[in-house]
């Protein structure tokens, strides 16, 4: 059991849909502890649920195979089973990737969902991370051609399809039994499927594990220093700090989850990458909302995917035009200070400098990260000579920024971070 600290446990018991639902109120007595885990599980409210949105939660694996046969349709993505459920179901994979890659190897970023079947909100995300992965957005394109993305849509068919709330046929709840024998057929082809890609040449360094929690918030099941090391919870905090800064008033911070905090858990799927792989893995599982005020699934994909590629520091220049090989006759700097601190921001209080080894006219322009333009920054024709151009971010939202400098010669284009 990945048990939250007590405080976190006081969050619940105060969080307003308790109210809303009329649900039994949670007591902090020795048995809940089996009634309650990382999702939140509550028997009651999750037959709620069930009569709230009844037909196996609203997506079946026929929904799944229609689905399956919409996105085959996609030059980005192949789709192969990757073994079987107890009663035979495939589980499905899709691999969603670019055949013109932006750098070899590729990173390699998996997901999987819907370990517990009524936690449908998980799916629901998945699915805009699909949707988005596989458009023609720039960015889309750019994380395409930069990583792989491994994503199992629905890894507990036989739980769906026979409207289970949390185990597989078997009656075996399969996100908590990773260290269970006999092995459930789910868990074995999951394992084997990241240790095959483990073993590869582009390792997996993000994992999701999706879920959504009675809770009513989005988190991110943090795990403590004592389960895992000091230097990991760093990189945790920027996983989960990144993947906010693109959602900031919608996803908990990391202090609101905190699991491991007496050792190690050897029953979870990030217990078998932390086991076995360390700090090279953020493998974390990601709560959405289970409740009837989740939704803004699209933005949650959008932050999830965005904080990935910060995350892997993938630097999104392609967003914009893509800098030419030989850039001759200018340069751009890192633009001073990086990030940008809103708290500490005066009118003046960034600087981007550029050099120009002749007369020319440039554009120096801001663009947000769906490449649209914020702002023109200088325009004109200058002279050859160091060039230093102060701006104004007090205005700006947090989040991430492209700075591009255009001339006759080329244009080039750095990142700039905005945070609070
Ligand atoms: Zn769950």
């Amino acid at each position: 059991m990945k048990l939250p600290s007590l405080a976190v446990l006081a969050v619940f018991v105060i969080a307003p849909v308790f109210a809303q639902t009329q649900s039994v109120p949670i007591e902090l007595s020795g048995h809940q502890e089996l009634l309650i885990d990382k999702c939140g599980y509550d028997e009651q409210l999750a037959a709620q649920q069930l009569v709230q949105l009844g037909d196996h939660w609203g997506y079946g694996y026929d929904s799944l195979l229609v689905d399956l046969e919409r996105w085959r349709q996609s030059p980005y993505v192949t789709i192969d089973s990757i073994g079987a459920s107890v009663q035979n179901r495939a589980l499905w994979q899709l691999n969603i990737t670019s055949d013109t890659p932006e750098m070899e190897p590729r990173r390699t970023v998996f997901v999987h969902a819907r370990t517990h079947p009524n936690e449908v909100q998980a799916w629901w995300v998945t699915d805009e991370l699909i949707s988005l992965l596989l458009s023609e957005e720039p960015f889309a394109r750019f994380m395409r051609e930069s990583c792989t993305f491994y994503i199992i849509p629905m890894y507990n068919p036989d739980g769906v399809e026979l409207e289970f709330a949390r185990q597989n046929a078997n009656g075996i709840d399969i996100e908590s039994n990773w260290d269970k024998n006999p092995v459930q057929p789910e868990v074995a082809v999951l394992r084997n499927r990241f240790g095959e890609l483990m073993a590869s040449d582009a390792p997996i360094e993000t994992a999701l594990n999706m879920h959504s929690a009675f809770a009513c918030k989005r988190y991110f099941v943090y795990h403590d220093a004592v389960g895992t090391s000091p230097e990991f919870t760093v990189l945790e905090q920027d996983f989960i700090g990144f993947i906010r800064s693109y959602f900031e008033d919608g996803i908990e911070p990391w202090s609101y989850f905190v699991s491991w905090t007496s050792g190690t858990p050897t029953r979870y799927p990030e217990s078998w990458f932390w086991l076995n792989h360390g700090e090279d893995v953020m493998a974390l599982t990601y709560e959405d909302m289970n409740c009837t005020a989740a939704g803004q699934y699209d933005q949650t994909a959008f932050a999830v995917l965005h904080g990935v590629a910060d995350y892997l520091g993938l630097v999104v220049t392609a967003v914009l035009d893509r800098p030419t090989a030989q850039i001759q006759g200018f340069s751009l700097r890192q633009n001073y200070p990086n990030p940008v601190r809103l708290s500490r921001t005066t009118s003046m209080s960034s600087v981007i400098q550029f050099r120009l080894e002749r007369e020319q006219p440039i554009r120096l322009v801001l663009y947000d990260v769906l490449g649209r333009q914020v702002k023109v920054l200088d325009q004109g024709r200058r002279p050859a000579a160091e060039h230093r151009v102060y701006f104004d971010a007090s205005n700006l939202a947090t989040g991430t920024y492209f700075y591009q400098l255009q001339t006759a010669g080329g244009v080039v284009a750095r990142q700039l971070t905005v945070t609070r």
